[in-house]
């Protein structure tokens, strides 16, 4: 059987949790987890990055350092991962869930605007398989509404938002640009939130980041993450000892995951390379099926990067995308369905305000993920390709017989 998913192992884990271990500094805010900061501060450009034990508490910070109070109104797609809902709504925020693109899972910008009301404090943009969301779009409403933007990046790693049209208000944006000529998703926004989950590109089992890209946030997040206190600045020789502040909680990883986290980090452009080499693979597998309207195939906007987070199909219907996913496992390959829509879950059902939302339920229904990691083979995505193209030879043989079959046909 091919693994839906096999966690990416690169090697050096253990030895730098061994001189973690060794050097006795395993607690928070330690070496490693500095080494990993600036990795991301470098080479991407982020204002500031600090790590998360998750990828939920860095939506969770963000939500505290959003102040959001309850009843405050926050936006964001109902086909998103539980996490992105929950942060907000530990702080009393009612939840407006907005639909998908047509085209992809994406927020879909153009309807953001109808769902904005005095309450309103909060866009969350879900860069959904790694694919950027019209940040243009959703800048601009921010702007002329005075919205904080929070992006939940976690699928969004090493992936790029090339779009010219960026409202000018915000300087870090203008700064990202002049030093990259391009936005790294988790950059764009008030706050970026990352995921290094073992189901994500590069893991650490469970961890997180958060970006702080607007200045005026920096000095509480620290505050925040170092559970309320002052602790960062006495780290700094800013004040003689540290004390409580305001609230937080203990959101920093421990130096034994930072140390994971580095051995992954160190190997990022190769495991990058690999990834999109079999996302490639199986787009060109399966476009000529996507041609001809069989299925649906991942549809990057001309303003996004392609991270190769995820490869999925979306089939023309529920039933379809059941019979595929049994068909494939016949042949030896696991597939997965994700999501159920956030509005219509046990929890929210009663909740929720707004109307149905096609698109997102129809991704719900429909959309099918197939093997994506580090140690899958190009000649296994070929395997899993032909696998998915007999499916849809034989179905359709079967359909065009019993239209030959039909009378007056
Ligand atoms: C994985 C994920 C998260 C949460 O990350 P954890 O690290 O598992 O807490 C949040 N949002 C989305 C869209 C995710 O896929």
């Amino acid at each position: 059987m091919i693994p839906f998913n096999k966690p990416v192992i690169i090697g050096r884990e253990l030895a730098y949790i061994a001189e973690a271990v060794a050097s006795g500094k395993t607690s928070g805010n330690g070496p490693f987890t500095q080494r990993c900061q600036r990795f991301f501060e470098a080479r991407y450009g982020y204002t500031k990055c600090l790590l998360t034990t998750s990828g939920t508490d860095a939506l969770e910070m963000a939500a505290i350092l959003a102040d959001i109070q309850p009843g405050d109104e926050v936006i964001m797609p109902s086909y998103t991962f539980v996490s992105t809902a929950l942060a907000f709504v530990r702080q009393g925020a009612v939840i407006v869930f907005a639909d998908s693109c047509r085209d992809n899972p994406n927020l879909d910008a153009d309807r953001v605007e109808a769902l904005i009301t005095p309450r309103t404090k909060a866009l969350v943009p879900v860069h959904y398989a790694g694919v950027a969301c019209d940040m243009g779009k959703i800048m601009a409403l921010a702007a002329k509404h005075k919205l904080l933007v929070i992006a939940d990046a976690a699928h969004g790693i090493d992936a790029y938002y090339t779009g010219r049209t960026l409202p000018s208000k915000f300087p870090w944006h203008r700064r990202l640009k002049a030093k990259h000529g391009r936005l790294p998703l988790g950059g764009i926004g008030h706050l970026g939130c990352f995921s290094f989950h073992e189901t994500k590109n590069i893991q650490c089992g469970e961890g997180g980041m958060l970006t702080i890209n607007d200045p005026r946030f920096l000095r509480r997040a620290e505050i925040i993450w170092e559970k309320g206190t002052n602790r960062a600045d006495f780290f700094r020789g800013e004040v003689k000892k540290y004390e409580w502040v305001d609230v937080g909680s203990s959101f920093l990883p421990s130096g034994i995951t930072a140390a994971f986290l580095w051995a992954q980090l160190e190997a990022l452009r190769r495991v990058q390379d690999k990834r999109v080499a079999l996302w490639d693979a199986y787009y060109a597998a399966l476009k000529p099926l996507a041609d001809r309207g069989r299925l649906a195939l991942p549809q990057l906007p001309p303003y996004a990067t392609n991270n190769a987070h995820m490869f999925y199909v979306v089939c023309a219907s529920g039933d379809e995308r059941a019979r595929l996913q049994e068909h494939l496992a016949r042949a030896g390959v696991q597939s997965a369905t994700h999501y159920q829509s956030l509005h219509d879950s046990a929890y929210y059902r009663d909740k929720h305000r707004g109307g149905a939302l096609p698109n997102c339920k129809r991704f719900v229904a429909c959309l099918l993920r197939l093997p994506l990691f580090y140690e899958l083979e190009l000649e296994q995505v070929t395997r899993i390709a032909a696998a998915v193209r007999r499916f849809y030879g034989a179905r359709f043989a079967q359909s065009s017989a019993l239209a030959r079959g039909r009378p007056g046909a």
